[in-house]
């Protein structure tokens, strides 16, 4: 394994770049060339690709987004897109590839894999945590630490108004990030869709709270559970509360990297160079308790990611 192919797939989020350098980094340590694949799996066929060096991933981990840009190739989804893909492993010589992405690249990387036999690493990069296989993907942390920002904005002028806000926030199908900002933030309900909660339940609620004096609410509603605005219309028509819809979109996936986005994407990249060194072949790198380990890419791509029912009942339990 002499030279190795880096791509970032999907949407974007932040840590993807201190991923970048890691792979770089930790491949040039071991005497390894690395090329960079610009645009995700567009770049992969067109040959939009050139080798990286220590300098090319300078400056970059404290920056969100990818250097590498990322895109959606719809080409990349037939067996002519990948064939092309497959003419440049070889006009590149690329012996192995690290795919740092959703779950939608995963699948991608595990059908080249399947068909060309290059040995495929992929790194979680989504900041809705729906990857099976690891407790954290790349860009969650700082995507809750942004939705958390927002709230605590939010809560100063709820209080201040005595009103309903309803805040929308991003996750795909996953109430991942709905449900640790809605905690951290101390929201009193949390709307996600792996757990439906009717519009009567959380009036009953509202008006429960407006009893006992509570004059302002704050309600999370993952993007994949409902929308924001009919949550927002139709609790003004139930209960008459004043409400407010904030739709937090992509503001949630911009910004920094938090320090823990920051050293789970070191971690993450590293292992994955690791990995293909040690002639791993189709792969994923996940963290587990704490531990970086090595998954089945099958396992991860049959799979569907669970909800911490726990974290959700307790959610409830403390916004009484
Ligand atoms: P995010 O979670 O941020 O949306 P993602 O990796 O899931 O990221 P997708 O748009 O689902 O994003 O997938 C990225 C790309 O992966 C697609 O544009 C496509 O090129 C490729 N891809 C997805 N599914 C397959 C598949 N079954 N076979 C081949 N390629 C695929």
């Amino acid at each position: 394994m002499q030279r190795i192919g880096v791509l970032t797939s999907g949407g974007d989020s932040p840590g993807m770049n201190a991923a970048i350098r890691a792979v770089v980094r930790k491949a040039i340590y071991h005497g390894r060339e690395i090329i960079g694949i610009k645009h995700g799996f567009a770049g992969f066929i067109e040959a939009d690709m050139s080798p990286m060096n220590l300098g090319s991933v300078a400056d970059i981990i404290h920056r969100g987004g990818t250097i590498l840009h990322t895109a959606r190739s719809e080409e990349f989804t037939t067996p002519e897109g990948r064939a092309k893909a497959y003419e440049n492993v070889r006009r590149f010589g690329l012996q192995g590839l690290v795919i740092i992405g959703g779950d939608g690249s995963f699948r991608g990387g595990l059908q080249f894999y399947r068909e060309y036999n290059i040995p495929v690493v992929c790194v979680p990069g989504t900041i809705d945590n729906d990857i099976p296989g690891t407790d954290y993907s790349i860009g969650f942390d700082t995507a809750v630490n942004n939705v958390v920002d927002a709230i605590n904005k939010i809560r100063d002028t709820a209080t201040s108004h005595e009103r309903t806000f309803i805040i929308e926030v991003m996750g795909r199908r996953s109430g991942y990030i709905a449900l640790a900002a809605g905690l951290a933030g101390g929201a009193e309900t949390i709307m996600i869709p792996e757990h439906p909660t009717s519009i009567d339940e959380i009036c009953r609620k509202l008006n429960r709270g407006y009893r006992r004096g509570k004059l302002h609410s704050i309600i999370i509603v993952a993007e994949g559970a409902a929308s924001g605005l009919e949550v927002g219309a139709k609790i003004k028509e139930k209960t008459g509360f004043d409400t407010k819809v904030t739709i937090l979109g992509h503001l949630q996936r911009g910004g920094t990297p938090t320090a823990y986005d920051r050293i789970l994407a070191s971690r993450m990249g590293a292992k994955a160079v690791e990995m293909l060194i040690n002639g791993e072949k189709c792969k994923m790198v996940g963290i587990v308790s704490g531990e970086i380990v090595s998954v089945d890419l099958e396992t991860v791509t049959a799979g569907k990611k669970e909800l911490d029912m726990d974290m959700y009942h307790l959610a409830g339990i403390l916004s009484i």
